[in-house]
């Protein structure tokens, strides 16, 4: 048989990659984003409760009320956004899922969606395969800000969408109130959408806060955001997350969702709806990763690896100019090989591989881990 690819160009996630090269020379993986220690008991104990329960059929299609009633809430404290919980909100087996419904109920054919490079690596195949055109536009190096003359620029009649993601997966930027205004400018009198990626909404730092979408009820009319559970709880194999939006668009998004996943599992919704009435547990997120991030940077001073600025996300990004002239799959692989720390290159954010020498790590990890694998990075050689 002959199978006219959907998506030619496209080979498999550098994520699937670099983790199957780690476990084939038992490396210690700080490539694909995961924690490497144990999620809330509390939190598991809920779903072994909810399935001993009997609460193994069917969730609603867009996810148990009660867990949709809980964010409500959450968001109405968080970003002063009343939002309804019957209407404006799905659950979706993950963030990346939620991203590629926004896309797929926004997207025609000839549609142009604005991307900023380098992002998360399934935004231009699931614009691609909507028919759509990402047209790119690199964030500028090494800050990774938006350059929002060039974005305006680059609108046209077909501008569907524009894309944005913070904390920034993979370089930890995060979005400024001059963003935000610089945003509004920029769509105003347009009928451009917005999907906000804002899966590491609690991942950030230095005491900056989430200038989450939902603050904004001008720019929220025009919105999809979409959410993560794995991020805030650690358990990113749950594959459970969320998007917010208003009536009309959540309603054109529940139909693309209806007849992919129809529901989430149903177990882990019952224990998220319980477990989100501990404030606690969400709000300390940041405190908790940002003590990692800094762990994780005071150990890498031992090495000849330049930091980039991160302030948000579990990413930290290194730069290695001046050191080697491999480009940074080759450098990622080889390190994954010979001194058996997996990363991952930041080239794999770009659709044309932009090279700027640099290595995206992820700190979500032990501090043993952290320990080992730079105890491993300082013998690399150069
Ligand atoms: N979001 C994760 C990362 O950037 C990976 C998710 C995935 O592997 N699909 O590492």
């Amino acid at each position: 048989m002959i199978i006219q690819s959907k998506l030619p160009e496209v080979g498999t996630t550098i994520f699937a990659v670099m983790s199957q090269l780690a476990t084939e020379n038992k490396a210690i993986n700080l490539g694909q984003g995961f924690p490497d220690y144990m999620m809330s008991e509390e939190l598991t104990s809920l779903v072994d409760h909810a399935m001993k329960n009997g609460m193994n059929q069917y969730a609603p299609m867009p996810g148990l009320l009660s867990l949709r009633e809980m964010l409500a809430q959450k968001v109405e404290k968080l970003y002063n956004n009343k939002i309804d919980p019957e209407t404006d909100i799905t659950i979706t087996p993950g963030g990346t899922y939620a991203i590629y419904t926004a896309l797929t109920t926004v997207i025609n054919p000839g549609d142009e969606v604005i991307v900023f490079e380098p992002c998360y690596d399934s935004y231009i195949p699931n614009i691609e395969i909507n028919g759509g055109r990402a047209v790119t536009i690199s964030l500028d190096f090494p800050n990774y800000n938006i350059p929002w003359d060039e974005v305006r620029s680059k609108i046209t009649s077909r501008t569907k969408m524009i894309m944005i993601n913070s904390p920034h997966n993979p370089t930890g930027s995060v979005l400024s109130e001059t963003d935000i205004e610089e945003l509004r400018k920029t769509v105003e009198g347009t009928g451009i959408f917005l999907l906000s990626d804002e899966v590491y909404e609690h991942l950030i730092f230095d005491g900056l806060p989430h200038l989450s979408i939902l603050r904004y009820p001008d720019l929220m009319q025009r919105s999809f955001v979409c959410f993560s559970f794995g991020k805030t709880y650690n358990c990113t194999g749950w594959k459970s997350g969320y998007c917010i939006s208003t009536p009309a668009l959540m309603k054109e998004f529940k139909k693309v969702h209806q007849f992919n996943a129809f529901c989430c599992f149903t177990p882990t919704q019952v224990a998220l709806a319980e477990y989100l009435k501990n404030e606690e547990a969400y709000l300390t997120v940041g405190t908790f990763m940002q003590q990692k991030r800094d762990y994780f940077q005071q150990l890498m001073e031992l090495t000849p690896f330049k930091p980039l600025a991160s302030h948000g996300s579990y990413f930290q990004c290194y730069s290695y100019a001046g050191l080697s002239e491999e480009n940074d799959l080759e450098l990622a692989q080889r390190i994954t090989r010979e001194n058996k720390v997996a990363t991952i290159p930041v080239s794999a954010f770009y659709k044309y591989a932009e090279d700027n020498k640099v290595l995206r790590f992820c700190f979500s990890k032990k501090e043993e881990t952290l320990e080992e694998a730079v105890e491993r990075l300082k013998e690399i050689k150069f």
